[in-house]
């Protein structure tokens, strides 16, 4: 959903050619930051992040007053002084709150202003919905300002100790995909995840003043392509060239997305890897394993082989050989399937050794869009976030959002 009070508006300003990013900061004393983006947020579009997917159930607590109401009824079920911790699960796809039926399958809840209210330990600003499915998982949904969202994102998504061109790059990527997945998903039951497959988002914790401080700096900016806004994806480390949208996502690439290269991710850690000698290896048996939910029915495997690699070194396909047997199946998926914590990048190479396979390779993540590491070596080297974003999303302009309409 974008938009206020279930506004679906998204109104630009224009395109922020030359003139300054950063006009308000002088007025702006160090402490003001995190008040001022809150004092904001009211008119801020909104968006529902899903904190919890299809679980069996979820722990709520607030320490200080809020309201349930079903779905979108205006009287409340419940009028909470405070809320110590209770758990919500389904029966029959009715929500039960602790040991009171609540005879529904989806709840808002609405905490007062500057309660926060902690999904399975841990605290969020916004309203939270519950929501529980004919098969009775659980899915809880942060409704959260998009400013206050990216003062959390910013935090877990990449160290505030960063140079400011870098964080403020990230803030305005960061900010744009956001817009983007609402605009795709708004007749799904949320926008995005709060993980690695949308954007890191780990609420309280991870803001700071910093985080507040860039996001102020920043504020309503996104990056455009002709006047329409774009999945801004960014990832850790491209290990050398960035890759395309196209072949990565199979979608259609438009300039910014068709992958660059990129020296400025040098100095980081899984630029290429194995790094410090350790080597990464996954079994035979494992892999096997993890190919059997995509439909891959191998015994043995002799050959995994990165397919339609050039130019910037990223697989699209993957060829896995045993004998005259031969599966291709999408990198993306085939990394996913792994773990993408565990193969680092499509961008790959892989050599049998017994029963295990050892990969090598370049880069962190899907390598397509900003390179954030490279971002921070361009910001080390003197570059604005106006330059690294020009270099990361060419033919890519700024532009700022509108304040939201009042009421
Ligand atoms: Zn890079």
């Amino acid at each position: 959903m974008i938009g206020t009070r279930g506004k679906r508006t998204l109104l630009l300003l224009g395109l922020l050619a030359s003139t300054p990013l950063l006009g308000a900061r002088a007025c702006v004393t160090r402490t003001d930051y995190r008040e001022r983006v809150l004092a904001a947020a009211r008119s801020d579009p909104r968006l529902r992040v899903a904190l919890v997917k299809e679980a069996p159930s979820v722990d709520i607590s607030a320490s200080g007053p809020l309201l349930v109401y079903a779905s979108d009824a205006t009287e409340p079920l419940l009028d909470l002084r405070s809320l110590d911790k209770v758990t919500v699960f389904s029966r029959l796809g009715k929500l039960v709150w602790g040991a009171q039926l609540l005879h529904t399958a989806t709840v808002r809840i609405v905490p007062s202003a500057g309660v926060s209210v902690e999904i399975n330990g841990a605290g969020y600003r916004g309203d939270v919905r519950i929501h529980a499915d004919p098969k009775g998982a659980i899915t809880c949904v942060n409704e959260v300002a998009l400013e206050t969202y990216l003062a959390g994102v910013i935090g877990s998504e990449v160290p505030t100790s960063w140079p400011d061109a870098a964080l403020r790059a990230q803030a305005i990527v960061a900010r744009t995909y956001a817009l983007s997945r609402a605009w795709e998903r708004r007749d799904a039951l949320y926008d995005m995840t709060a993980d690695t497959l949308s954007q890191v988002y780990r609420g309280l914790k991870f803001e700071d003043q910093v985080a507040f401080r860039i996001i102020h700096e920043t504020r309503g900016v996104i990056l455009v392509y002709g006047d329409k806004i774009f999945p801004t994806y960014y990832m850790s480390v491209c290990g050398g060239h960035t890759a395309s949208a196209a072949k990565v996502f199979g979608e259609s690439a438009i300039p910014p997305l068709q992958g660059t290269a990129c020296g400025y991710c040098r100095g980081a850690r899984r630029y290429r890897w194995p790094v410090g000698g350790k080597p990464v290896t996954i079994s035979e048996e494992t892999i096997l394993a993890r190919l059997g939910p995509m439909g891959i029915s191998l015994k043995r495997l002799d050959r995994i082989e990165g397919m339609q690699t050039s130019p910037d070194g990223f697989a699209t396909r993957v060829s896995l050989r045993h004998g005259g047997e031969i599966f291709t199946v999408s990198a993306r998926e085939f990394r996913m399937a792994l773990g993408p914590d565990l193969l680092f990048s499509a961008n790959f190479e892989a050599v049998k050794e017994g029963s295990n396979f050892v990969f090598s390779g370049r880069g962190w993540g899907h390598g397509v869009g900003m390179c954030q590491w490279g971002a921070h070596g361009m910001a080390r080297a003197g570059f604005d976030e106006r330059e690294i974003l020009r270099h990361y999303y060419p033919g890519a302009a700024l532009a700022r959002l509108s304040p939201s309409p009042p009421g």
